[in-house]
């Protein structure tokens, strides 16, 4: 089985993880730029976190035969925060390398006039970069929220096609795949959809335009959900080919709308800028 996680913070997880995922099955990630769970204070803080999800991650992942991705851009929650506002200028020049397929994660949190202005101008971003966007739905508020973001998407220049709302749930499902956009799903262990839920959505509204991921961060979050919803497909009767449909092709179609997807993992180099994942003399 071959899994590709759509959505997953590595920066905050373990070597151990990495290893567990490609025991698992998991061959290829993609990193959404996110908060840090504290505010940051300048825009210089970004371009450290930026850089190290094109240079420093990726290294880490091949270490482990993961092809690591990125998606950029400044997050929902910190577009309220006027010392981060300022990274919206600097986001061109980090949206032409090879390793980033999409801009993300944008969207709402609050639904601030601030997070309006970001939301719109990173669709634009994301359509002058020929990339498309990945768009986290909020948590609280979820319908009125859904449809605020479809509201911003319709008039935006990039086409639903080329849009992925993630963190849907039961009751934002419906609306979101009349849309035409792409449908994301994060499976968590204990909040948002879990993997029994997911099966039944599945059922529902069928595997295509769907992804499932872990979304793992610094939170209580789980690497290994994709795995497990693989094999609750299977339990629930689904074949071999709908879960690699779910969990392998439609990630590689979407992030693959970037033209940047490199899914062969290159022979890790032993050393970034120096630094290696080893410790001591080993
Ligand atoms: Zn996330």
């Amino acid at each position: 089985m071959r899994i590709f996680d759509p959505h997953i913070h590595m920066t905050s997880r373990t070597t151990d993880d990495y290893e567990a995922m490609y025991a698992a099955g998991v061959r290829a990630v993609v990193e959404p730029a996110f908060w840090l769970g504290q505010p940051r204070t300048s825009p210089a803080s970004f371009f450290d976190y930026f850089d190290a999800l094109l240079g420093w991650e990726p290294f880490r992942a091949a270490q482990y035969g993961i092809a690591h991705h990125c998606t950029l851009a400044l997050n929902p929650k910190e577009a309220n925060d006027p010392r981060c506002t300022p990274v919206l200028d600097e986001l061109p020049r980090y949206l032409v390398k090879d390793s980033v397929v999409a801009v993300g994660e944008i969207g709402y949190d609050a639904m601030t006039p601030a997070e309006d202005t970001a939301l719109a101008a990173q669709l634009q971003l994301a359509a002058d970069h020929g990339l498309p966007a990945l768009v986290h739905t909020p948590h609280r508020d979820k319908l009125a929220g859904l449809h605020r973001t479809l509201d911003v998407v319709r008039e935006s220049a990039l086409p639903v096609e080329r849009t992925l709302l993630d963190h849907l749930n039961e009751t934002t499902v419906a609306a979101a795949a009349d849309s035409g956009c792409w449908l994301g799903f994060s499976v968590y262990p204990d909040t948002k959809m879990d993997t029994d839920r997911m099966v039944t959505v599945l059922r529902t509204f069928g595997t295509e335009r769907i992804l499932v991921n872990s979304a793992a961060d610094w939170g209580r979050s789980d690497p290994l959900k994709t795995r497990e919803v693989a094999d609750a497909m299977l339990a629930a009767g689904f074949t071999d080919d709908d879960v690699d449909r779910v969990l392998w092709r439609n990630p590689v179609a979407f992030y693959g709308l970037s033209g940047r997807l490199r899914l062969d993992v290159p022979a890790p180099d032993a050393l970034h800028e120096g630094n290696s994942v080893l410790r001591g003399g080993e």
